[in-house]
């Protein structure tokens, strides 16, 4: 059995998440000590319990430890099924952080999958569904498996109350990506989503957005939704040849609009400048169905902790190598290549 510790690295949910992930899709079960150790409330959240109780469906797996609260867990998975699935995570915990624990396996299951996730769509430090729909599910596809997601309901931090549904229609094997080139921008579009919250919010956001960044008025939009709670999300996107990235910033009660916007300005700006066709947060999230594919390639801003954090649980259950390159002009490359020793 697979022995993690849970404090490595970043130390949060994301080695849990990744670890579960792998396990599923490796079938090699694992214990792991000191969950979530480097956060202010350690062991298994919500949002955690959920990611574990949704994976333990997806793999018919054994489990210890499943409790709120809990720092030390056992998973041991029998098989991988597809089927339906509808997990809840009960607040405002990011579904798309719950997907991250089964998406991976569920691409390359027996058969197709549809599960129905409840919880927060645009949450703080988690991927809002914009980025799963425009950025995450098209690569995924790109590597061969057809997934494709819907939003039901919006939920924002903190009353949650929203819902996504994901279909997943796997494949024999992923097919490696290589992401080396990033061509010219062709279509900008800043979209300020409100939820019990005045409209004037979202003007002064997007007022920002065109005084920093110069984008045109037609490539900004207020989107006033329905949710249980108030809600602020501003997210930005860029495409063209060869690349999509979101850039998202979250409203929160006592920040002002304009603090919200500039932070999306300039982490839009730090992306534009690099040149690089991989933003930071996609570069962790790609990471593991490029392990599974067996190999891939890309270029991107200077890794995160978060993905230096998945490169060693990965190295713990593929046998895989992980290179990263820094280059000169400040970006940094990534290959998985197949070959090294789980
Ligand atoms: P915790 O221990 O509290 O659960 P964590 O370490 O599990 O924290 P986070 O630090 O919250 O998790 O990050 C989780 C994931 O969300 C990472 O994969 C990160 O790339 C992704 N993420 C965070 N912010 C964004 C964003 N704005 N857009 C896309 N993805 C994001």
């Amino acid at each position: 059995m697979i022995v993690l510790d849970g404090s490595m690295g970043e130390g949060g949910g994301q080695v849990l998440r990744t670890a579960l992930a792998l396990s599923l899709a490796t079938g090699e079960p694992f214990r792991m000590h000191h969950i979530r150790a480097r956060r202010p409330k350690p062991g298994l959240g919500r949002q955690h319990l959920t990611a574990v109780r949704a994976a333990v469906e997806v793999g018919c797996a054994e489990v210890g430890g499943a409790e709120l609260g809990s720092q030390e867990l056992t998973f041991r998975p029998r098989r991988v099924r597809g089927g339906s699935f509808r997990w809840e995570v009960g607040t405002a915990g990011s579904v798309s952080l719950v997907l991250q624990a089964v998406l991976p396996a569920l691409l390359l299951a027996s058969g197709p999958s549809q599960m129905e996730v409840s919880g927060g769509t645009h949450n703080p430090q988690a991927p809002p569904f914009d980025f799963l729909e425009k950025v995450f599910f098209p690569l995924l596809q790109g590597m061969g498996a057809q997934v494709t997601g819907e939003l039901v309901a919006y939920g924002f931090y903190p009353a949650g109350g929203g819902t996504v549904r994901v279909q997943v229609q796997p494949v024999v094997a992923l097919r490696p990506l290589v992401l080396d080139q990033r061509g010219e921008v062709t279509r900008r579009q800043a979209v300020c989503l409100l939820s019990r919250l005045p409209r004037s919010v979202g003007e002064r956001e997007l007022a920002v957005v065109r005084a920093q960044l110069g984008w045109p008025p037609e490539t900004c939009t207020i989107g006033e939704v329905k949710s249980p709670g108030p809600g602020n999300a501003l997210s930005l996107t860029v495409e063209g040849e060869g690349f999509c990235e979101v850039v998202s910033a979250f409203g929160a009660k006592g920040v002002p609009a304009e603090k919200v916007a500039a932070s999306a300005c300039s982490a839009m700006r730090r992306f534009l400048e690099a040149r690089v066709p991989v933003g930071e947060h996609l570069a962790d999230q790609l990471l593991v169905p490029l392990g599974l594919a067996g190999g891939g390639r890309f270029r991107t801003l200077p890794l995160s902790l978060h993905a230096r954090t998945v490169i060693e649980v990965m190295k713990a259950f593929l046998p895989v190598e992980v290179m990263v390159w820094a280059r000169p002009d400040g970006s940094e490359e990534v290959e998985v290549v197949a070959g090294g020793v789980a």
